[in-house]
């Protein structure tokens, strides 16, 4: 039997041949059933987290729960910890459960000043209560000033820590703008994240 492409019919046998999708596969054994049940119980979730913060002078600087020596800190509600932010917001996206701002309101005069890390934890409870386990966390800090490398490794090691993960798992990336709009007038500092979960049941 010639087949000229995999949409053609047939002529002689009438099979019409229809374009499927991948993972929409057929099951005609045991095998390929069990390869279902394997794909159904994968259930690999990602998220992605955005944060800025402005750079102020008479402010503390905490990337990653770290506290950073800079002439220049964050303002914010909080500590202002774009890349913890970034962190839970990713998290929080994953696991389909809403985001930073609504968790914790920056009106909240119980929430002001408070340690990210300790909103860090309070998220990892949550998402831990619910069957997630996180899989790997991909960092972009973009920031002109301070240069990261040195604090690159104690930042993982503390964002694994809280995440009650292996640093094996996170990866951080500096970036500067080349000194292009507000952060790279120093005048603002952001963090990008990925992260994938996996619930299990
Ligand atoms: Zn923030």
């Amino acid at each position: 039997m010639y087949i000229d492409d995999d949409s053609s019919l047939i002529s002689n046998n009438k099979i019409k041949f229809i374009k499927g999708e991948k993972n929409n596969f057929k099951i005609t054994d045991k095998e390929d059933l069990n390869l279902l049940k394997k794909i159904n119980k994968s259930n690999i979730k990602v998220g992605i987290g955005f944060d800025v913060h402005r750079l102020v002078v008479g402010r503390k600087l905490y990337l990653g729960g770290i506290k950073i020596p800079s002439k220049i800190g964050t303002l914010g509600h909080s500590d202002g910890d774009p890349v913890l932010h970034s962190v839970i917001d990713a998290l929080l996206g994953a696991c389909k459960m809403g985001d930073i701002g609504e968790k914790f309101s920056d009106k909240s005069k119980k929430l002001k000043n408070i340690s990210s890390s300790k909103l860090m934890e309070i998220v990892i409870n949550q998402i831990n209560k619910k069957n997630y386990l996180i899989n790997n966390i991909d960092i972009n800090i973009i920031t002109q000033t301070p240069k990261l490398k040195m604090f690159k490794k104690k930042i993982i090691n503390n964002v694994a820590r809280l995440c009650k993960i292996s640093p094996d798992r996170i990866n951080i990336k500096g970036k500067t703008t080349e000194k292009l709009g507000v952060i790279g007038q120093e005048k603002a500092i952001a963090a990008e994240v990925i992260v994938s979960v996996i619930k299990y049941e």
